[in-house]
């Protein structure tokens, strides 16, 4: 679950992008001072002095934790490309031994839930590789360096105490508090105050331990992800086949409209055969456009997959995952590979936007909700396929 701590926002539909920008803030006063200050609040808050002692006591500045909160690697890649990459046919295998192996947990776990197995298997699958990769830094000292850091304090320290609750409740031994960068925990990576909030105890033990029980941390996914809305027995992405000639510009995540409607327009399941002609609500998802891979994105998908994790890329990979797990082929590839943009292309096309009179953001190269709109809005003007994704013709266009 790394909605907050990696910054992964929702401008990086799909261009995938670690950190974020250099901050343009200063952190005043030293650490320890600081540290000082919010053992107080810690207290004041209500976490006992024994536990802010043994946690906090010599915990020291972590520079790498900052070079990573400002890294800024902004590499373009395609949903093919990295769903490729996190999808290959070993995670495949294991995930679904995994599924195996803890089927009889799964089966609870969708009773009290309502998350089927793949779906949360496939999250597993891609935070900690089933739990294996968990991450080795420490909890403490990562979200007291960024609590202390001017960047995002406000998020960083309610975390920061919500982690020394983990350790009072009894959930975690402090030398277990180990994790990701940005101190999400467990094998499916929780922030703390997630963890505090939502994480359940499912093999019995008393303790909500997501790092090192399996049934605990699936059944915390399960549980998150009905607290963001999931609907039991509802599907969450399905792949299609389109017509030549669909109302392109219909193709919008935030744009739904029932199935049978999609199936009025010549969508089909992948395999050909006709669609259900209901009226559960679905967007059209295009991940790489009209020629590259299709999917129906429902409801699950819209509202439960982009609070898990804001990145689009991620989101869309983490849901194919899914189908993939629970039996479906994989997606066509269509004619797509390769007519992404570059980086410097993109650039040219938010600039070329702009000079219209478009709110694109930064030029930065990242295809955002902003340049994606106003993609839209000119291909509807040049009388081209509305399909949001930006190409080289349009580019020549925009020139
Ligand atoms: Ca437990």
């Amino acid at each position: 679950m790394r909605a907050t701590g990696t910054a992964l926002t929702a401008a990086l539909l799909f261009v995938f992008s670690i950190g974020t920008a250099e901050a343009a803030c200063k952190t005043s006063g030293s650490f320890n001072g600081w540290l000082k200050q919010f053992k107080a609040d810690a207290a004041a808050q209500g976490v006992s002095p024994r536990t802010i002692n043994a946690a906090l006591s010599g915990v020291t500045y972590d520079k790498r934790v900052i070079g990573y909160d400002r890294r800024q690697t902004v590499f373009s890649q395609s949903f093919l490309k990295f769903s490729g990459r996190m999808i290959n046919k070993s995670r495949l295998s294991r995930g679904r031994a995994k599924m195996k192996k803890h089927a009889s947990t799964f089966k609870r776990i969708e009773r009290q839930y309502g998350v089927p197995a793949p779906v949360i298997t496939a999250f597993w699958g891609l935070e900690t590789d089933f739990g294996a990769v968990q991450g080795n830094f420490s909890t403490i000292r990562s979200l007291a360096t960024l609590a202390y850091d001017c960047r995002r304090p406000e998020l960083f320290r309610p975390q920061l105490v919500d982690a020394l609750r983990i350790v009072e409740r009894g959930d975690l031994r402090l030398e277990d508090m180990v994790g990701a960068w940005a101190g999400e925990l467990g094998q499916t990576q929780f922030l703390p105050s997630d963890y505090m909030e939502t994480a359940v105890d499912f093999d019995g033990d008393g303790r909500r331990d997501l790092k090192n029980s399996a049934a605990d941390a699936l059944a915390s996914g399960a549980a998150l992800m009905r607290s963001f809305g999931w609907q039991a027995g509802q599907p969450w992405l399905q792949e299609v086949r389109l017509t030549r000639s669909l109302p392109w510009a219909q193709a919008d995540l935030a744009i739904s409209h029932p199935r049978s409607q999609w199936a009025e327009w010549g969508v089909t399941r992948a395999n050909g055969k006709g669609l259900r002609k209901d009226r559960l609500p679905a967007a059209l998802l295009l991940p790489m456009g009209r020629n590259g891979p299709a999917f129906l994105a429902y409801d699950n998908f819209r509202n439960v997959y982009l609070k898990w994790n804001e990145s689009l890329l991620y989101s869309t990979t983490a849901a194919y995952f899914a189908t993939r797990l629970a039996g479906a082929p994989p997606a066509h590839r269509g004619s797509a590979q390769g007519t992404g943009l570059e980086l410097a292309e993109i650039k040219q096309l938010q600039s070329a936007l702009q000079r219209r009179g478009f709110d694109v953001g930064k030029i930065d190269g990242i295809i955002g909700a902003g340049t994606r709109k106003a993609t839209k809005a000119m291909q509807i003007k040049f009388g081209m396929p509305a399909d949001s994704w930006p190409t080289r013709e349009l580019l020549r266009q925009l020139r």
